[in-house]
């Protein structure tokens, strides 16, 4: 398969300098975008985001957006990508190993490629379930950076438990999920812990958001804590591709009526609705 090396579209190939920035100090920030019938979804969102990353950690992106845009879409094209995702990062570059930024004549260093992956329709018609663990994560979740080893060992404690996620709360307080946005229901009305720094904005969980607007379903933008998580009506967790998968069970405690809820149908069959058009299941 091909990939994105800086500007140029090439075989996929071994290409990283050893002393790269986001290899040693996982200095650098990436996008993970869905692909749906050969088509990017919310690609505009996700360059926002990166955008937004990128002047977080002071970065500065080498391409402008809409040249990013056309090389992440000649990319999709040159592997004839029907289901999958795109990954994509741009590193800080490679420069002789010092924590401090590089000089000037460092330039960050883009790389993206896609993976084909089936629908999870199955999963998320069905629900699963999940695990609770610690948030030991630092202070700016809301950046989206190549430091993820807090959501690996999270991601790991939640597959040796038959999990799909782990849900990460910070003391008393639910954040989010390892890889994904959490929500619950309760009494016909959504709540989700709000955009600040403990969380990463998914643009699933933007996009869900302006969908209950226009379904008249309430969307508080509140935090929750973890007893009101365990005796919510309903739970779901969004993220790029996996879209919106019902958790059934956290730990040892049963969501609900432990199948998926009226609200998060509606709502899934609301969010596939724009890729699948006309189509409805
Ligand atoms: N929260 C975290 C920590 C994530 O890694 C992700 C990414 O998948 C999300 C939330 C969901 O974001 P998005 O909907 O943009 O994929």
């Amino acid at each position: 398969t091909k990939m994105l090396f800086n500007d140029q579209i090439m075989e996929r190939g071994n290409l990283i300098d050893i002393e790269d920035r986001g290899y040693q100090f996982g200095d650098g920030i990436y996008e993970v975008i869905g692909v749906y019938d050969g088509k990017p979804l919310m690609m505009d969102e996700h360059l926002e985001r990166l955008e937004r990353s990128a002047r977080e950690v002071q970065l500065k992106l080498p391409d402008s957006i809409s040249v990013l845009k056309r090389n992440l879409e000649e990319l999709v094209a040159a592997n004839q990508l029907n289901e999958g995702i795109i990954y994509m990062q741009v590193s800080r570059g490679a420069a002789q190993r010092w924590h401090e930024f590089p000089g000037l004549d460092v330039t960050p260093v883009t790389v993206a490629y896609t993976r084909e992956e089936e629908r999870m329709t199955e999963v998320e018609n069905q629900g699963a379930n999940a695990v609770l663990t610690e948030d030991i994560r630092w202070l700016r979740c809301d950046i989206k950076t190549l430091n993820l080893l807090p959501n690996v060992m999270a991601k790991q404690k939640a597959v040796e438990n038959n999990a799909v996620e782990a849900i990460l709360h910070r003391g008393d307080t639910v954040t989010e999920a390892s890889a994904s946005n959490v929500f619950i229901v309760k009494d016909g009305e959504l709540y989700t812990h709000p955009a600040n720094n403990f969380i990463l904005n998914g643009i699933t969980r933007r996009k869900i958001i302006q969908l209950c607007d226009e379904l008249n379903i309430k969307v508080n933008e509140e935090t929750f804590t973890v007893n009101e998580l365990l005796s919510a009506d309903e739970v779901f967790v969004t993220a790029t591709k996996s879209d919106i998968i019902p958790i059934l069970k956290i730990d040892d405690q049963t969501i609900g009526t432990g199948s998926p809820g009226d609200i998060t149908k509606k709502v899934l069959q609301e969010f596939r609705s724009l890729y699948q058009h006309g189509v409805k299941n």
